[in-house]
């Protein structure tokens, strides 16, 4: 029998600031990417229940005390929010570690990172300064940033506290009532930090929570006429059902969809600070990471020099159970694993090398979604492991000649979510950090989802709109514009 998670949450949506069972009264089980094992339960939720949670935030928003506090008041409980999150980190990263496979210390830092994002928007959400505009004689003009009222946010299981905290935690300090649909492969913490929000005080309505199918409860709050604003990450498929509910509905949305994102490092680079950055970025998360570094140009007179270093390093790399905190831990779940599987059989067929392999740690706990990290190369640049998203442990060499190559092979994916640049040439840094067809570019660095501060998202394939820094704060805000006649 699987344990519900919490007396408060097991099996509930969060409505109304209550936590109630879902109108269907089924669950979905949820699965230990370890093991393979079901070891909790949560809502199956539907699109009554999503009809219920848009009319909580409604008159949340509209008639209840959330819509009455001041900016700073929203602020203050952010605030209590974020300490109440590092009062419970370790628990939060266990309960995160367990429900999505990763690493005990990533789900440290994936909790922390939460913590500080209700940290970063609280101390933003009184600071939304308005303009006043010079306009015609007797006349006073000003424009004022204003709230959309219900926001919808649809999160994907690769981060699930971080991404809740960036999209809900800058929604909220905006002044948006919210409802949040998180994946059915992994929301546990999302659900006590949901608890958590009702235990420190905020307000019933401004934060609603229904678990539940993409196809059910997932496209019910899309398509919702009465949200205002779409949030979206997840993958560009569903992407585009999402756009286009948003569409019907004339309402604004972000989508952060992925990437294929680059590493380019040239001759001159420092290697020794370049290549950890390189190996870590595709195994962060075994490489199930939106903006993992997926793809490594090399300029080809350090090539045999860094693909030997990268395979020695990649040949220590283990994959093992969340809770033995190894280099990775298993893929979500068993579509995952099949679709990492296919690209590496697509590597085979079209003759890429595999350059080296890391390995399973001894004792798996049978029906894990275990896949050891791979390295690739030389991946020709037409070739499927060069252009498209594996969301997995695998990274593609491929060599460059110079400079122009390298700023064409960067761009010649349909993504453009991050890219990091390797060499000592300012000069070089600078064009490749203009020319390259991406949301950031780091300069001798590289952030894997990194930076809190730091506004984030796509182009093309990848998405539009912009998440975390101050930029995240302004996709939940619209402005309004008002003008005194006075003579
Ligand atoms: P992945 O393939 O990585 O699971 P998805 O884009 O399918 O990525 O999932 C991201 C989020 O979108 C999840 O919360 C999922 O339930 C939700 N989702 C999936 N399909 C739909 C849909 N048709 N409408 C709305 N949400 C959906």
């Amino acid at each position: 029998m699987p344990e519900a998670i919490s007396s408060a949450s097991g099996g509930k949506c969060l409505i109304g600031g209550r936590w109630v069972p879902p109108a269907s009264g089924r669950t979905l089980p949820v699965i230990c990417p370890s093991d393979g094992r079901v070891f909790a339960e949560i809502a199956s939720g539907g699109a009554a229940d999503i009809e219920a949670a848009v009319a909580a935030a409604r008159e949340a928003f509209e008639k209840g005390a959330w819509g009455r506090l001041a900016a700073f008041e929203r602020g203050r409980l952010l605030l209590r929010l974020s300490a109440a999150i590092l009062e419970h980190a370790e628990e939060l990263a266990a309960l995160e570690s367990r429900d999505t496979g990763k690493p005990l210390r990533q789900g440290r830092a994936d909790i922390r990172a939460c913590a500080r994002y209700f940290e970063y928007y609280g101390g933003a959400a009184d600071k939304l300064h308005g303009d006043t505009i010079p306009f015609l004689q007797g006349y006073t003009a000003a424009s004022f940033w204003e709230p959309h009222g219900v926001t919808a946010h649809i999160i994907p299981w690769n981060y699930p506290a971080q991404i809740f905290g960036r999209s809900i935690g800058a929604a909220l300090a905006a002044g948006n009532a919210c409802v949040l649909k998180p994946a059915e492969d992994a929301c546990l913490s999302v659900l006590r930090i949901g608890e958590l929000a009702l235990e420190i005080g905020l307000p019933e309505g401004a934060l609603n929570i229904v678990p539940g199918l993409g196809e059910e409860a997932g496209a019910a709050l899309a398509g919702h006429p009465g949200i205002d604003f779409l949030s979206f990450t997840g993958s560009p498929e569903t992407g585009t059902a999402i756009q286009t509910a948003a569409a019907r509905n004339h309402i604004g949305c972000t989508l952060e969809l992925g990437g294929k994102s680059p590493q380019l490092l040239f001759a001159d680079a420092d290697l020794e600070a370049a290549l950890p950055v390189v190996v870590n970025a595709i195994v962060q998360n075994a490489g199930q990471t939106c903006s993992a570094g997926s793809r490594v140009l090399i300029e080809k007179g350090i090539y045999e020099e860094v693909t030997g270093r990268l395979a020695a390093r990649f040949r220590e790399l283990v994959a093992g159970p969340h809770d033995r905190d190894l280099d990775l831990g298993p893929l979500i779940n068993r579509s995952q694993l099949e679709r990492v599987q296919h690209y590496l059989a697509l590597a085979r067929e079209g003759g890429v090398s595999v350059l080296a392999e890391g390995r399973l740690a001894e004792d798996l706990p049978p029906g894990g979604y275990y896949v050891a990290p791979v390295l690739l190369g030389p991946v020709p640049p037409d070739h499927p492991l060069a252009r498209e998203e594996v969301f997995g442990p695998v990274l593609a060499c491929l060599p460059f000649a110079d400079e122009a190559e390298a700023l064409a092979l960067a761009n010649a994916t349909p993504y453009g979510l991050v890219a990091g640049v390797w060499t000592r040439d300012g000069a070089r840094q600078l064009r490749l950090a203009h020319g390259i067809r991406a949301g950031q570019v780091f300069l001798n660095g590289y952030g894997a989802g990194g930076g809190i501060e730091l506004p984030f998202g796509g182009v093309g394939r990848s998405g539009h709109g912009r998440e975390k820094g101050f930029a995240g704060l302004y996709e939940f805000v619209r402005l309004k514009t008002i003008v005194w006649n006075h003579g």
